[in-house]
């Protein structure tokens, strides 16, 4: 029997969500059902999970159900790229990275499809990333970025100091580096959009935490909440850093938090301060540097600094102070006319880390599946393994499942506290590294 022993509940606010129309109330599992499939978590993973079991099994029920609402975890608080490509440090070997790229490529090619078949009001945007250095550690990582991409043979584009300023009103970057290929959204719009058009075997369950999962006699398990339970023949646990919480990939997940604030729209004259005033998403050379979004909507967005949570979410108290603290500086270092633009929204998230950029992929006892996404190009990535769970499932063999059982397995971690002490040390070291770009 697997019982969580944290249940995830979000005391702060996402930004990405409240900004949205209120869409349609939860539906709170009640009482008895029955399914041929149960999929937890209604993330990036087990969306893309439940939705394609329910076009290979157009005759069996799926219940995908979520402690929270679809699109209010860590899938739709994140920053809004859906990366075709990702890496930082010296280029890593071809075959891997072109391995990669296929799943990556394969789950950006899901998620467009659903937002132009479903109408699917998300901001989608296909206007690229760029990348942009201040400091030493930034210039060496993004050189290295621009490797990866020629390795590649990625469309690149370099601007100095003054392009970046004409483009996005600042000389805080010494460099920028321009690459097309990913998606630019908003989060918890895609994912509620998302949700709200699975295949029509596919129920939906919101504000029902799993509290239990247990194996029957009689074959088949019971995934039980606080008000209901439903009989099944297999579960996929799709709950990203909440697996380890059913005591699947212990030890080989890092769960690591970071953190976003938006602003409210900006008017004409706060917009003249940034450049040309198109929407631009920014990600920092240096690891650990600060992200950046102008939105479609022409809100501002930072996301900066990372910490190791080991024991659940910090406050909303702390997020709503210290760390929007840290995002106004980042602003302020920027865009100094903008110092004191309030932040509508302040959040935070929890993202898995593995050692190895290993996965939990798979069959983890008759009829019990996890999936689990990691820290590179997460959503994308998300999307293709959660669909490739259910095409293992399903025996639906292809050459893209082949790949993903190819990953190595989350690679086991050392003992706490020797854990959390090299944690701390590889964070303090890199956000060090990154302190011009904070
Ligand atoms: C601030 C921030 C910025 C980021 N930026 C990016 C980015 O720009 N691009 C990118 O690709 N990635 C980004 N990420 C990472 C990315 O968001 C995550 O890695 C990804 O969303 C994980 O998806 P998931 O489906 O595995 O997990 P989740 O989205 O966490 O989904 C798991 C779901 O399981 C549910 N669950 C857990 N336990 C239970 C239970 N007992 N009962 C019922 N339901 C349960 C949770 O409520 C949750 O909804 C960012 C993350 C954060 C926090």
């Amino acid at each position: 029997m697997l019982q969580p022993s944290v249940i995830p509940k979000h005391t702060d606010s996402n930004g990405w969500w409240h900004i949205l129309q209120s869409g349609p109330p939860p539906k709170v599992l009640n009482g008895r059902k029955s399914a041929r499939n149960v999929v937890v978590g209604a993330g990036v993973c087990g969306i893309a999970t439940a939705f394609r079991l329910g076009e290979l099994c157009p005759d069996d029920k799926t219940i995908l159900i979520d402690a929270e609402r679809a699109g209010f975890g860590a899938s739709g608080r994140n920053a809004g790229f859906m990366l075709n490509v990702h890496s930082h440090g010296p280029p890593k070997r071809i075959d891997i990275l072109k391995r990669n790229m296929k799943l990556w490529a394969s789950g950006l090619s899901d998620l467009r499809n659903r937002v132009e078949k479903f109408q699917i009001q998300c901001d989608w945007s296909e206007a690229g990333r760029f990348y942009g250095a201040a400091g030493p550690d930034g210039e060496k990582h993004i050189d290295e970025i621009a490797q990866t991409l020629e390795q590649l043979d990625l469309e690149r584009t370099w601007l100095d100091a003054d392009q970046m300023e004409s483009r996005i009103g600042t000389r805080f970057y010494s460099r920028g580096l321009h690459t097309p290929g990913n998606a630019l959204v908003n989060p918890a719009a895609l994912m509620r959009g998302c949700a709200q058009h699975l295949p029509l075997n596919v129920e939906l369950f919101e504000d029902s935490p799993v509290t239990e999962v247990e194996k029957i006699a009689s074959g088949g398990y019971v995934v039980k909440t606080p008000e209901g339970e439903i009989y099944c023949d297999r579960v996929v646990l799709a709950a990203g850093v909440f697996l380890r919480h059913f005591g699947i990939g212990k030890g080989r997940i890092v769960p690591m938090a970071t953190y976003g604030s938006l602003t409210a729209p900006l008017n004409n004259a706060q917009l003249a301060q940034l450049g040309t005033g198109e929407a631009f998403g920014l990600l920092g050379g240096s690891e650990y540097g600060a992200t950046i979004r102008l939105t479609e909507d022409k809100r501002l967005f930072v996301r900066n600094y990372f910490h190791h949570t080991p024991n659940g979410p910090v406050s909303g108290k702390t997020v709503s102070g210290p760390i929007a603290d840290l995002h106004r500086k980042s602003l302020r270092a920027r865009w100094p006319e903008l110092a004191n633009l309030p932040f509508e929204h302040s959040w935070g998230g929890i993202m898995a880390f593995t050692w190895n950029d290993g996965s939990i992929f798979g069959e983890i006892q008759p009829g019990l599946f996890a999936v689990l996404t990691n820290d590179v190009s997460p959503m994308t990535r998300g999307t293709a393994s959660g669909r490739l769970l259910a095409d293992l499932m399903e025996g639906h063999d292809s050459q893209l499942l082949d790949l993903q059982l190819s990953l190595p397995e989350a690679r086991r971690l050392p003992p706490r506290p020797f854990l959390d002490l090299g944690i701390a040390f590889q964070r303090a070291k890199l956000h060090f590294a990154a302190r011009d770009e904070f």
